[in-house]
C-alpha cells in the first residue's frame, strides 16, 4: 500500500512539473494540484491513470476535467483566501477540491444527484468544507449571491445571465467555457459595474455540456 501512495505522490510531482511546462504560472494553484489525491477522484479501476493529463470518465456520461483545463481556470479565476466562489458543476469534486486547498469558501452546484452525494462524502471525508446542491447551475445560487467568483465546468451554448448577476460589484469573476459540442472558448467575465462587465476570450476547450432551460442568448 506505501508502495502504491509514493507511486501517486510522485507523479502528483511530475503532472505539476508538467502543467508548470505548459504554461500555468500561479504557484497558489499548482500547490493546491500538488496537494491533492486526485486518484481518490477517479473510480478504482482509472486510478492508474489519475495523473495524466486528461480528463476521465466519472460515470453518468461525466467527466473530471483534464488537470490542465482545472488549472487553467483556476488561474484565470485567482481565487484569493477567504473569497466566496461558485461552482457550476461539481462532478467528482476534484475542482471544489482545488477551490477549498486556495483557502476559498466554495458553493457548488450539480445536476446529477448521484454525483453530488459521492463527491459530498469525498469532500467531508478528505477534510474539505464545500456547500453542495443538486440543481440547475445555470441559475446559480441566489440566496448565497454575490460571489467573488464563479466557475463554470460544463460548456454552455449560452451565457446563462443569472450567473452574470451573482457576481460581486465590482470585481466578481465569471470563467465558463462557451461554445456548442464542437468546441468551446473559455471565456472571463469581470463585473466592473452593476450593468458594466469587461469580457476576454482565451484558449479553445472541450467540456460535457451544461444541460439548462435557462441559458439564454447573449
Ligand atoms: N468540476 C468537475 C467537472 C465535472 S464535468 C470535476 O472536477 O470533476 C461537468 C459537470 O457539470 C457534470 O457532472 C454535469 O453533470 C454537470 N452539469 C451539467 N449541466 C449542469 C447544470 N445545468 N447545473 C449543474 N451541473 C451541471
Amino acid at each position: 500500500m506505501l508502495g502504491t501512495e509514493r507511486i501517486f505522490t510522485r507523479r502528483r510531482a511530475a503532472l505539476v512539473a508538467d502543467l508548470r511546462a505548459k504554461g500555468i504560472r500561479n504557484d497558489r494553484v499548482l500547490e493546491a494540484i500538488g496537494h491533492i489525491a486526485r486518484e481518490k477522484f477517479i473510480e478504482p479501476g482509472l486510478r492508474d491513470h489519475a495523473y495524466e493529463d486528461k480528463a476521465l470518465p466519472i460515470g453518468l456520461k461525466q467527466t473530471i476535467s483534464q488537470p490542465f483545463t482545472v488549472a487553467y481556470q483556476t488561474e484565470l479565476l485567482d481565487p484569493k483566501v477567504g473569497e466566496t466562489v461558485l461552482e457550476v458543476g461539481t462532478g467528482s469534486g476534484y475542482q471544489a477540491a482545488v477551490l477549498c486547498e486556495m483557502g476559498a469558501r466554495v458553493y457548488s452546484v450539480e445536476r446529477h444527484y448521484a454525483l453530488s452525494v459521492r463527491s459530498q462524502k469525498l469532500l467531508h471525508s478528505l477534510g474539505y468544507r464545500a456547500f453542495l446542491r443538486v440543481g440547475d447551475g445555470a441559475a446559480g445560487w441566489e440566496n448565497c449571491a454575490p460571489f467573488d467568483g464563479i466557475l463554470v465546468t460544463c460548456a454552455a451554448v449560452e451565457i446563462p445571465h443569472a450567473l452574470l448577476h451573482q457576481l460581486k460589484v465590482p470585481g466578481g469573476r465569471l470563467i465558463i467555457p462557451v461554445g456548442d459540442r464542437s468546441g468551446q472558448t473559455m471565456t472571463r467575465w469581470e463585473r466592473t459595474g452593476l450593468d458594466q462587465f469587461e469580457k476576454s476570450e482565451l484558449g479553445l476547450f472541450r467540456f460535457v455540456p451544461l444541460v439548462s432551460e435557462r441559458a439564454v442568448r447573449q
